[in-house]
Parts: structure tokens; sequence; C-alpha cells
């Protein structure tokens, strides 16, 4: 008799993992106790998957030999808490597809950037002709990546999430791009947590492994020295990157060049050849590039990649200039971090868009910012007290919205020739909007009207 597998959760990796299931010979049924995305519920019907929505019949999952759960899923939901009482095995969809896996894994982590050099990588690989596919916490799950096809290579985003639910998970190559205080909130405020959750990335991987981190980021620098992660097993090969020093080996900016050095080769490129800019962005292309060269791939195919690398929509995306103002879309900002770096790269003066829903923000940390770089606030949200109280005296002019059409009106008014209006909203959407997408094309719709 075949074993029985139960998913929770129908999204991305609930479905990809309910394909994989099936192709493996599991007798597979879905249980999501909210609605299932009509996409996804066409995807489980086509493949005659067996689901339930809106419930979950615990006597079905409870007669499962096997659980996996998607990331969204909390320890704290009763369902978990009758499953672990119960003793069932679970497992994460990262891990049951890395099960079935037979090619290599370059698995890209942090708090910001993770999808912004998983594309780059990708498209780095894919440029020197490699057999790669790209997924996880971007585009497909990896689940349904390993049920398509077997590639030789699969570069994968990761969250803390996924890798939570990781046990035996072992990259070829992982990244950890930085790590800053985010989803706070599910791990109770304790931040060691969230980065125990992220070293996770390197826990099984050994010597013929590499393990790559940014060395300017103080949180992973710290742990680095002190090695009191239990996840931090230190037996991959380890290289850096870097913006203020030179490491032997690893990646570094000099004179306006990227330099990356990998046993005796080196690799250089102007950073304004880049065709993504800003310093977030030197960073992605430093943790990308060593990537290429631990592969062993040629320097032109790494330069030409990096210098016709479309960027990612929503992450610092320029949307037009109307009446000399310029409207830039940087809807997936959603922690104080990239909405700093997003501060940090612009050079007239700012009206600013921010709010949603805070994950624990510690608006401390860009108040210079804002006092240097922004004329005006327009908030965009439900609740906006937390901005008031933090900015309220750093900038004059702060006014409250709750729709798009409002809050790009209002900006647009606020604004003259010369400005830019930025929505860096430092929050997640989802008290206003359906995700970041939806806030980001929204806002474009908006700036396109005026
Ligand atoms: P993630 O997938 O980790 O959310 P993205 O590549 O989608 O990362 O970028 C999310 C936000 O963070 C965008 O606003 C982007 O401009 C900014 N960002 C990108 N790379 C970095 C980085 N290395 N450090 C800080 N912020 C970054």
């Amino acid at each position: 008799m075949s074993k029985r597998i139960v998913i929770l959760g129908s999204g991305e990796s609930g479905t990809g993992a309910a394909i994989l299931a099936q192709q493996q010979g599991y007798e597979v049924f879905v249980s999501d106790k909210g609605t299932i995305r009509a996409q996804y519920k066409t995807v489980l019907q086509q493949h005659h998957i067996p689901f339930e929505e809106g419930t979950h019949s615990m006597d079905i999952i409870l007669g499962a030999d096997e659980i996996i759960k998607s990331p969204g899923i909390q320890e704290k939901y009763p369902v978990m808490q009758a499953i672990r009482a119960a003793n069932k095995p679970v497992v994460g969809e990262i891990e049951f597809a890395w099960r079935y896996c037979q090619g290599k894994v370059i698995a890209i982590t942090g708090s910001n950037g993770k999808s912004t050099c998983t594309s780059l990588t990708y498209h780095m690989l894919k440029h020197a002709g490699l057999d790669v596919a790209i997924g996880g916490n971007i585009g497909k799950s990896f689940a349904e990546l390993v049920a398509r096809t077997q590639h030789e290579w699969y570069v994968l985003e990761i969250s803390n999430f996924q890798l939570d639910d990781s046990v035996t998970f072992k990259p070829y190559i992982s990244v950890i791009l930085n790590i800053t205080p985010d989803h706070l909130d599910s791990y109770n405020y304790q931040f060691e947590r969230y980065i125990d959750s992220k070293f996770r990335i390197t826990m099984n991987q050994t010597d013929g492994d590499y393990f790559i981190y940014c060395a300017d980021d103080p949180v992973l620098s710290d742990e680095m020295s002190k090695r009191t992660s239990p996840f931090l097993q230190n037996a991959a090969n380890i290289l850096t990157f870097t913006l203020d020093d030179r490491p032997h080996e690893g990646a570094w900016v000099a004179d306006d060049s990227i330099h990356i050095q990998f046993k005796q080769n080196l690799f250089e490129m102007t950073i304004n050849e880049l065709a993504l800019q800003g310093k977030h962005n030197q960073y992605n292309s430093m943790a990308a590039g060593i990537v290429g060269k631990v592969l062993g791939l040629k320097n032109e195919n790494i330069r030409e990649s990096f210098s016709d690398f479309n960027g990612l929509e929503h992450r610092l995306e320029f949307v037009a200039k109307v009446h000399g103002i310029s409207f830039i879309n940087d809807s997936k900002a959603t922690n104080i971090n990239s909405t700093w770096y997003a501060l940090e790269s612009q050079t007239d003066p700012v009206i600013w868009i921010v709010g949603g829903i805070d994950k624990g923000n510690d608006y401390s940390l860009i108040t210079d910012l804002v006092k240097k770089k922004v004329k005006a606030i327009v908030c965009l949200g439900k609740d906006n007290t937390r901005i008031h109280e933090a900015f309220g005296k750093s900038v004059d002019i702060l006014v409250n919205t709750d729709n798009m059409k409002d809050c790009v009106e209002m900006a647009y008014r606020l604004g003259k020739n010369g400005d830019v209006v930025l929505l860096s909203p430092a929050c997640a959407s989802f008290d206003l909007f359906e995700n970041f997408e939806d806030r980001g094309d929204q806002f474009k719709n908006q700036v396109r009207q005026l």
C-alpha cells in the first residue's frame, strides 16, 4: 500500500509538493484552512489531487504517514500543535524536494536582496550555458522544479521560514547576504532565533561546499567571530564580500571597481558598468560573482551578464518623470534596512511614501537619513501612528492617506521640479493591498494617470 502524505497549505509550495509527492507514488491529500487560489485549485484538479479548503480534517491529517508543511504554516497554529502532540513526522517543502533532487543547489538567503541576487545568479549561469533552474521563494517552488525535470543546477531563493523546516538540505553553495531584524513577530521578538534560522542554510555543508557571506554586516561578522549559533558548523569553505576591506579571497570594491579573487583567478569590473546600481546592488553583484568564480565561469561571461541584467520590478524601479518629478517604485521594501538603501541612494529631495503593516520596525535607524533626504512624508496605511511618532519632529510635512489614488495625487502636489517621489514603505502591504506587487502596480497605474 502506498504511503499517505498530507500537505498543509496550497500556495506555490504546497501545490508543488503535492505534484512531486504524487509523482513519487504517495497517496496525496492537500488541506488548507483558508481559501485556495483559483490557479492552484486548477493545478490540483488537473493532477486529480484531492484537497479541502476552509477547514482541516484532523482525522485525515493525523492518519497520514508524513506531513508536508508550507512555510506559511506556523508552529503556534492549532493544527501544528495537534500534529506535534501526535508525534507525526513533519517535513518542509524544500526538505521534501531535496530528497529527490539530483542536481546541485546554490541557496541564497538574507533579510534583503534575495530575489535580486538569486535572479542575477541565475541569469549569469544561464548565460554561461549551464543546465540551471530558478525557484524556491521566487517563481516556481523547488518541489515543482524537481518534479518537472531534473537539472544539473538549481539557484534557489530561500526564506527563513523555509530554513526553519530544513533538516538535511545541503547546498553546494550557500549565501547569506545580510541579517537585519525582520519577521520578528514570528520569532517571539527574539532576534537570536531569526539569526539561527538564517544560519541553518549552512548547517549540513561539508568541506567540498562553499559558504559566502557579507563581511560588512555586523550581525553576520559578529556571529562568525563568536560562532555561537548551533547551526554554524564551519565545515564549508568560507568566502566573503565587502566594501570596506580587501580579503585574501572573495570580493571587494576598490578604485570604483569590483574585484573577485578565487584561487589564482581575478575578476575585475568597474562599478558604472554594472546594470544594477546602488551600494546594496554592489553587494548583490559581489555575492553572485563569487558564485560564478567558484563554478569556474569565464570572466567575460560574468561581465556580460552583470552588464545586461534587467533589474526586477518593484525594487527601486523607475516609473516615470511627470513635470520634472521622478517617481520610483520600491514597493518590495518591507523593512527598515531596504528602505535605508533606497533613501541612501537618492540625490534629490525626496517625498517619501511609507507605511502599511509594521513588522517591528526600529525607525530610529533611519532618522538621520530621513532628516537629510526627505522633505515630506506621505503615510500610506490604516494606522500611521508609529510613523508620526518617529518622524513628526524631523520632517515638516507629514500627511495621511489610505488609498493609492489619494497618496500619489498628494505626493505629486507636494513635489516640484527636481524632486523624487519614492514609494519605499518599510512595511508589509496587507492592510490595504493584496501583496507588495499589487501595491507597486497600483502605484505605477496612478502615476501614469497624473
Ligand atoms: P528579498 O527577496 O530579500 O526581499 P529583493 O531583491 O526583492 O530582496 O529586494 C527587496 C528590497 O530590498 C528592495 O527594496 C531592494 O531595493 C532592497 N535591496 C536589494 N538588495 C539589498 C541588499 N543587499 N541590502 C539591502 N537592501 C537591498
